[in-house]
């Protein structure tokens, strides 16, 4: 059984990290959680210049042909520096989307665009409910001579306050079944009707309300077939569940990391607190959560890879990584002690996020209720 990484890809993670450790130290990463837009342009070119933005896009639209393999390895690394900034909105959410489910057209209109750095691209899909399922959606587009008009409002949108477009998942028609009668849009964020307002989260990542108010889309803007949008949503919302798991296993893995350093360096009653078997059985604890979630997000990231049935391995993926990387940053912080507990320490960066990671794309039971239904419960 051979579960590790290619040659390139160890090869990819480490430039990853050094890059990233380089480029992008704690003190900008506050700075740009304490910033309006929340990304570093200059940062962003950078990185569009090793390929990243284009790394899984066919060479034909700029990118560079890897795999969705090959992007989980950098969102673990992503996650491992906990790096700010719309890479997950607009690689992973849209141009996945784009990339899926765009025409020929749109692919080569776009594509070039994100993997060239001069595009963002965000997905619209929660409402009020902030549930991540085809009942939620509300937003209506009405179909008038010209194209749609769309009404409705969406909530906890990633970076839109950056976002270039918005796809914009809104119902076109009402059935039986509410899978059916959705309808992707490729909304220009600057578009007269849209209203952007940016919310504070917790982990200090850039969410938004967005509303539209009577906003005119062009028929030629539709994304994929009209009215059966939702398969693409979801086949996004998989692939995004397992990228989100990875960037969280590499939060966990910087924070059990910083952790064991610390109980070795941490001297109480004349001897570093790694000896003592509270301490132990924490950090034996930390790295059992994180290796058991990493190779759970891997497996299931294969499965999504290779195109094959993955439904319950990414909702598996995503209950236990949810709550394990919780568990990590919490003992984490718990190891650090008092100066844990000081904004001027590191480790709530990476708590906050595990946090947010943990209810984004559906937290534990969310999840638990996908494998129960796999089950046939
Ligand atoms: C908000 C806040 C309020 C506080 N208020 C008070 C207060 O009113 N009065 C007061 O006296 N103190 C107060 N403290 C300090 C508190 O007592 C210390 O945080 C605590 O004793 C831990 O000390 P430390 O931070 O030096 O951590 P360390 O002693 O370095 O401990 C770090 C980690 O090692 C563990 N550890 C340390 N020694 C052992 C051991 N022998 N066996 C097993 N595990 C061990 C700790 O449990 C912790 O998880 C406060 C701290 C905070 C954060």
């Amino acid at each position: 059984m051979e579960l590790g990484l290619s040659e390139e890809q160890e090869m990819l993670k480490t430039s990853a990290r050094d890059f990233l450790q380089k480029e992008c130290p704690k003190q900008l990463v506050r700075q740009l959680d304490e910033s309006d837009t929340g990304y570093s342009s200059e940062l962003w070119q950078k990185m569009a210049k090793l390929g990243w933005t284009g790394l899984v896009f066919p060479e034909k639209y700029g990118g560079s042909g890897g795999s969705f393999l090959d992007l989980i390895v950098l969102l673990e690394e992503m996650g491992h520096n906990i790096l700010p900034g719309p890479f997950f909105s607009t690689v992973v959410l849209g141009g996945l989307t784009v990339l899926a489910a765009g025409s020929e057209e749109q692919k080569k209109d776009i594509l070039p665009k994100i993997a060239s750095g001069d595009m963002l691209l965000t997905l619209a899909l929660t409402e009020p409910s902030a549930r991540y399922d085809a009942p939620s959606v509300k937003t209506k587009a009405v179909a008038g001579t010209d194209g749609h008009v769309i009404n409705g409002t969406k909530l906890f949108i990633p970076d839109a306050n950056v976002a270039d477009y918005i796809l914009c998942v809104a119902r076109t028609k009402k059935g039986k079944n509410p899978e059916d009668g959705i309808t992707i849009f490729l909304v220009n964020a600057k578009s007269p009707g849209v209203k952007g307002t940016l919310l504070k989260t917790l982990a200090r990542d850039k969410q938004c309300e967005v509303v539209f108010d009577n906003v005119s889309v062009p028929q030629s803007n539709i994304l994929g077939k009209p009215d059966q949008g939702w398969p693409t949503v979801k086949d996004t919302l998989q692939k995004a569940t397992v990228a989100k798991c990875a960037e969280m296993v590499g939060g966990a893995q910087a924070a059990l990391e910083m952790a064991v350093q610390y109980a070795k360096d941490r001297v109480q009653f004349n001897r570093p607190i790694g000896s003592f078997q509270a301490i132990q059985h924490y950090c034996a604890n930390m790295v059992t959560d994180v290796d058991g979630a990493r190779f759970i997000t891997y497996k299931a990231a294969w499965k999504v890879n290779e195109g094959l049935p993955s439904d319950m391995d990414v909702a598996i993926a995503k209950a236990w990584t949810s709550e394990a990387c919780g568990r990590v940053t919490l003992l984490a912080h718990q190891i650090f002690g008092a100066i844990g507990f000081t904004m001027d320490h590191d480790i709530h960066l990476y708590y906050r996020r595990a946090k947010a990671g943990e209810i984004m794309f559906g937290d534990g039971d969310f999840q638990r209720a996908i494998v129960a239904q796999e089950l046939g419960l």
